[in-house]
């Protein structure tokens, strides 16, 4: 079935139905992620999820305890299989509903697709509580100090609330958010674009797992580059820009030695969410702004 389509015949709330994945050929590699969902078959997601955890169990062990002995980091080795199974169908999903579609992907529409789609496969039970471990678990924990924004693992984004930004995969919420970044396009030029809007609490699960299993299996790790599920401002309002072509070095602190950067420090309205040395435990994001 045609992507495009799945959400048309789809039981779910939220009904999707204009079309989904438009990149321009240069706009490709915005994040690291587009590649890792769109890319790949089915199968080829399982084996690229369980490559990326790069320590055998026994490493594990001694890398956590080496990391707890300092700090007090949770380093969850004894996880890795429900981390990998969960964050494997989370990439299938994507796959299935498409990048910019899985943007806004309720927790009920995932459970939905992993019961009706067999390449995805339904969620079991051990799935489900670790999910909600995660999603309730104090960030705090992991050293991350921003506020929760987003209270429950089924709250809903609407795609009446949000408006889709041609070109680039990604929706902003109306009001504020896609004026402001329409005001700073105006402003800045077209060499400034959008590159991370919405996103659901099904979309900050997948990239804290992803991240987190990358990080094998290193949470406060994740945590300092990216708010846990339910902790992000994407859920809420706020957007990522990065430079037109700068790729997944958008992401980076590159993106703060452009002068896309340097202009949008000009701007009087535009402020950074985390700048240098924030109290929130989170790294140095230039590319991350507040509404
Ligand atoms: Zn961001």
């Amino acid at each position: 079935m045609n992507r495009r389509d799945f959400f048309k015949i789809s039981t779910s709330s939220i009904v999707f139905t204009s079309s989904q994945s438009i990149f321009a050929a240069n706009e490709k590699h915005y994040d690291e992620y587009i590649r890792d969902s769109l890319s790949f078959e089915y199968e080829e997601i399982s084996k690229y999820v369980k490559s990326q955890f790069s320590l055998s169990h026994k490493e594990c062990e001694m890398f956590s305890k080496d990391i707890l002995n300092k700090k007090p980091v949770i380093a969850r080795c004894h996880d890795k299989e429900l981390l990998q199974s969960i964050s494997i169908k989370l990439k299938k999903s994507q796959r299935l509903v498409g990048y910019g579609n899985f943007n806004l992907l309720s927790f009920d529409d995932l459970l939905y697709i992993g019961r009706n789609y067999s390449k995805i496969g339904k969620f079991s039970k051990d799935e489900l509580d670790y999910i909600e471990n995660i999603f309730y678990t104090q960030a705090t924990e992991y050293g991350f100090y921003g506020k929760k924004v987003t209270y429950k693992l089924s709250d809903k984004i609407t795609k009446k609330e949000t408006i889709k930004i041609p070109h680039t995969g990604h929706y902003l919420y109306k009001g504020e958010p896609v004026d402001m970044y329409k005001r700073l396009r105006k402003e800045i030029g077209p060499s400034i674009i959008l590159t991370s809007g919405v996103r659901s609490v099904v979309k900050q699960l997948d990239l804290f797992l992803y991240k987190a299993n990358k990080l094998n299996g290193n949470y406060s790790k994740a945590a300092h580059s990216l708010a846990p599920p339910g902790y992000s401002f994407h859920g809420i309002s706020d957007f990522d820009v990065g430079k037109l072509g700068l790729g997944y070095k958008n992401f980076t602190s590159s993106f703060s030695k452009t002068k896309e950067y340097a202009d949008l420090q000009k701007l009087g309205y535009i402020s950074i969410r985390y700048p240098k040395n924030n109290p929130f435990g989170v790294r140095f994001e230039p590319w991350h702004i507040k509404v």
